[in-house]
């Protein structure tokens, strides 16, 4: 196929694909899907060989925000039955991380819900951060906190995070139809202060809102554009509870194709699949690890994930390997440009940007990391009519932080 040719050509030269080229990738036939793997397969491969990074969420502060975004299950007015509870401790916090570090992971995320910090929090999570790094040789830490005012990136930085995680999540155009209490504009500015303070950003997207094609192209040129190491992409996990609960419209295959073409646009950075792989993915979630070179382990901020055992057996599995703590994330062309430079493991470096960045952002179930949605755009979910909850699909987390029974991971 003409097209895959040339989205290879240009993803190995890191040259950007035109709108109508990436537009193409998410309307391939099933017929093609296999070809269209395989093809940002070997970007893939050429930028971050057969190595799968690992991410670990810890959920500081869980529930009760004030910010109104449909997605979340943390948002104002949420009625779902998730955790809530309020800052955990410095050493609950280090806990928490260890486990995920145990099971694999060399980058842990930060998460608190909110609008955004106080300096207060700042200081709180600087505490965490520290507390994290100092009994946890070589770990990489990224915060998502929401937005940033003026000099907080800086003091987050100065207090040890590598990376700072921000979604996008979807397109300017469409942004006010999914959130009213802050801007895209907002969430702009937050990207480029943690850039500009050093941080390797970290910003994604979600699936499965409802946005078109040309929105979802609209959002990850956007990406592209911003430049963040990491580029978390979720796939919205519709909680009982929240305004999208009923969005159950994502096939594995329209997944394949967003990853896919999230590949061929942002060629050489860390892209992550975060939330609602287990969900939409399904049996098809190997297949995506030839288009994305990071995953969380284990759970997510507000629903629960596979158990962790089964992501490192299913990496094993597909032929590709945990990327160790001694291994660079990026090519070395961004190590080299970066502000923290995620993926570099150095002192002053970030070590990667979160499976989104976090990646999985602070936010909730639904967060707008990695808690996600997944449009289809195709055909429907092959597992459920559209507009009816599934609650046996989705399950909201009831272990690891801020609880006492034991993290997954
Ligand atoms: S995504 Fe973040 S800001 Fe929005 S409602 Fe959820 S926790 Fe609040």
């Amino acid at each position: 196929m003409d097209l895959l040719n040339t989205l290879v050509d240009k993803g190995l030269r890191r040259e950007l694909p035109t709108r109508e080229e990436a537009l193409a990738v998410l309307a391939t036939s099933d017929d093609d899907l296999l070809d269209v793997v395989a093809a940002a397969g070997k970007v893939r491969r050429h930028w971050f060989g057969r190595r799968v990074k690992l991410n670990y969420l810890v959920n500081l502060k869980s529930g009760l925000c004030p910010e109104d975004c449909s997605y979340c299950s943390q948002r104002l007015g949420s009625t779902a039955g998730i955790l809530k509870y309020t800052w955990l401790k410095p050493d609950e916090a280090s806990q928490a991380a260890a486990a995920g570090l145990a099971g694999g992971a060399k980058r842990v995320c930060l998460v608190a819900s909110g609008r955004g910090p106080t300096d207060r929090d700042v200081d709180r999570v600087s505490e965490t951060i520290r507390t994290i790094k100092d009994q946890n040789e070589g770990v990489e830490v990224c915060a998502c906190l929401g937005l940033l005012s003026d000099g907080q990136a800086e003091r987050l930085r100065e207090a040890g995070a590598d990376a700072y995680n921000h979604n996008l999540n979807t397109s300017e155009g469409t942004y006010g139809d999914i959130t009213t209490t802050h801007t895209y504009a907002d969430r702009v500015d937050t990207v480029q202060k943690a850039h500009g303070a050093g941080l390797s950003a970290c910003s994604g997207l979600i699936a499965g809102m409802g946005e078109s094609d040309e929105d979802l192209v609209d959002v990850v040129y956007s990406l592209r554009e911003l430049d963040p190491d990491s580029v978390p992409v979720n796939f919205l996990i519709p909680v009982e509870g929240t305004p999208l609960a009923k969005e159950w419209n994502l096939t594995p295959q329209r997944c394949l194709r967003i990853l896919a073409m999230v590949r061929f646009v942002c060629p050489d950075v860390e892209v992550r699949i975060a939330g609602g792989r287990e969900v939409h993915l399904r049996t098809m979630q190997p297949l995506a690890l030839n288009l994305a070179n990071s995953i969380f382990l284990g759970d997510y901020l507000t629903t629960e994930g596979q158990a962790g055992k089964a992501d490192l057996e299913m990496i094993a599995d597909a032929g590709f390997e945990v990327e160790g703590t001694d291994q660079v994330t990026l090519p070395e062309h961004r190590t080299e440009t970066a502000g923290g430079g995620c993926g570099s493991h150095e002192a002053a470096g970030c070590g990667s940007h979160g499976g989104a960045g976090c990646g999985s952002s602070h936010e909730g179930a639904g967060c707008g990391s990695h808690e996600g949605g997944g449009v289809c755009g195709t055909a429907a979910a092959a597992a459920a009519p559209v507009n009816e909850a599934r609650t046996d699909l989705v399950a909201v987390r009831r272990r690891g932080a801020g609880t006492d029974l034991a993290p997954n991971a």
